[in-house]
């Protein structure tokens, strides 16, 4: 009997839309094709607000509400490690986490005292510096969500697209307008992509999350984004924008490649949206863990991916060449008193790790109104500016400031440490990382006071990378070691020597250096000793 011939499959291919595959093919894509996920909102003011937590659709709770920067916090108590093990149900509180985009890190007063009666009245005065310039709260009812958005809308702010797979929020040069080394200060266009495509339903179903920086200066890690925009000179065309496409950490991590191209102020929109259009159209939607941009600009290569953005499908013209320009030294994290370029001042302060709270922000408010500022930033390195101080009142404003707890003059330890959300909310966390740091910071400013340059150290509490373990001196990364009793704890696998700007590199990554959370700050002297004793003169940490 002839063997039958089984017919030859059709290759799966990456769910690339553009290739035709409009098919779902996992149940993220599924959900997003079922319904948009901006309509929930409609369902949050008129049903679940009313009715409660156990009346929201799990396809809402779990995928649909992050559009609208909510997630339901981890239930106090749950050990880490859990994540895959229990139902994600047996994970969830019945409180979300809620994050506000503050797009370019720009707050006026008002915005900030809104802020923080919200976090005071319906989030128990939770209030986290995140380390993209968002504001995230906790503890938050549903019930309080549709009022919560009222407050936020009345001054210009909410939470739409700051989570979800979509355009998040747009990061900007917290100096952006004030600094005397800026040359162009694009908050016109981050305002105008904000005004345009947040909330467009067309750019609201992308593979994954899209991530954008956009800023004269080096103050944002330009190099770990899905789009970047960093100012340039043109030989021939003056001042514009250097593009990179492409970057992220995570549990991949990759650099994003310029495309050689300049971009003037006025092309940034157009570009901003034609890049988000591609990864739409041909991202790969099969698989989660492919979806970000950064791995369909990896298969490409910068030169195709610039074709098809120069093609007539996108942008329809070409740009500018543009030869590498000078590499930044290194990144501007602006903390310490700076002059503006009107003669005032501005006050860069370190929070412990990005956690403050609604009574100290109201505090910042009224400190910002004694001195008659109305502008206060945050930035990309979970630290927050109080800008317009006049020259005669900077030492008085460090003073009080000082005095809430954010301070000018920090020690290069809590300069330089961030950490993530962590177990305390988290439920993909496997440690403590927010208190951990905070503990960590102290101990090593009694025991390593004569430390002279900021080390950096970034706490994760799992591979997720969120506050971007592969780009810190010491990078740590949340799970569970042995410890010499042989018991599993808390613990940290490490990265050692990654970086932005000249010292851009992703840290090495040694299988046996893991550490145990409680060892950390026996560790963390070690090295820094060995770093101290040893270094010549002008070396860095990283080299
Ligand atoms: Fe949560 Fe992991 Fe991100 Fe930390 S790195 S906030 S633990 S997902």
């Amino acid at each position: 009997m002839p063997t039958p011939t089984r017919k030859p499959s059709r290759p799966k291919g990456q769910g690339q839309w553009a290739l035709g595959h409009r098919e779902p093919l996992n149940k993220n894509e599924q959900s997003k094709k079922d319904d948009n996920p901006l309509n929930v909102r409609q369902r949050i003011e008129g049903v679940y607000a009313h009715r409660g937590f156990d009346s929201i659709d799990p396809a809402d709770l779990r995928g649909r509400f992050r559009w609208w920067g909510l997630y339901t916090q981890r239930k106090p108590g749950i050990a880490g490690g859990k994540t895959g093990i229990l139902e994600e149900e047996e994970l969830d509180d019945k409180f979300f986490m809620m994050r506000v985009r503050m797009d370019g890190g720009q707050l006026n007063l008002a915005q900030l005292r809104t802020i923080a009666g919200i976090s005071k009245e319906f989030g128990r005065d939770t209030a986290d510096v995140t380390d993209r310039e968002n504001v995230q709260y906790h503890w938050i009812r549903v019930e309080d969500v549709p009022e919560i958005w009222r407050r936020l809308e009345a001054v210009g702010l909410d939470t739409q697209e700051a989570c979800g797979d979509c355009p998040r929020v747009i990061m900007g040069s917290p100096v952006a307008g004030v600094s005397t080394e800026e040359v162009i200060d694009p908050t016109p266009q981050i305002q105008e992509i904000y005004d345009r495509f947040i909330g467009d339903k067309s750019l609201s179903n992308l593979p994954r999350k899209f991530k954008s920086t956009i800023g004269w200066l080096p103050d944002s890690p330009y190099e770990v984004n899905d789009i970047s925009l960093i100012g340039a000179h043109h030989p021939e065309h003056g001042p514009g924008f250097d593009l990179y496409v492409g970057g992220g950490l995570s549990t991949n991590p990759m650099f994003a490649p310029r495309l050689g191209v300049w971009v003037s102020q006025d092309d940034i929109v157009e570009v901003w949206v034609n890049v988000v259009r591609i990864f739409r159209d041909w991202g790969y939607r099969r698989l989660r863990t492919r979806a970000r941009l950064k791995f369909l600009v990896k298969d490409w290569g910068a030169e195709k991916f610039r074709e098809v953005l120069e093609s007539d499908a996108y942008l329809g013209r070409k740009l500018p060449d543009l030869e590498q320009p000078p590499v930044p030294e290194k990144l501007l994290d602006h903390i310490g008193v700076h002059k503006q370029t009107d003669g005032k001042y501005y006050i860069g302060v370190a929070p412990v790790v990005g956690r403050v709270s609604g009574t100290i922000l109201d505090q910042l408010a009224d400190i910002a109104e004694k001195y008659g500022s109305d502008r206060v930033r945050a930035t990309p390195l979970q630290k927050l500016l109080l800008l317009d101080v006049p020259e005669d009142k900077v030492r008085d404003a460090v003073v009080d400031l000082r005095a809430i707890g954010l301070e000018a003059e920090p020690s290069n330890w809590r300069r330089a440490t961030m950490a993530c959300t962590g177990i305390q909310f988290c439920k993909l966390a496997i440690v403590d990382t927010k208190d951990r740091a905070r503990d960590l910071v102290e101990e090593l400013e009694k025991r390593v006071p004569e430390l002279d340059v900021p080390i950096s150290i970034h706490v994760n509490g799992c591979p997720n990378a969120c506050a971007r373990t592969q780009t810190a001196d010491i990078g740590l990364k949340g799970q569970l070691v042995t410890d010499e009793a042989g018991d599993q704890v808390e613990g940290f696998q490490v990265h050692l020597g990654g970086g932005h700007a000249s010292a851009a590199s992703l840290g090495r990554k040694s299988r046996g250096l893991k550490v145990a959370s409680a060892d950390l700050g026996d560790y963390v002297e070690r090295l820094t000793r060995r770093y101290l004793t040893a270094r010549s003169e002008g070396e860095t940490f990283a080299q």
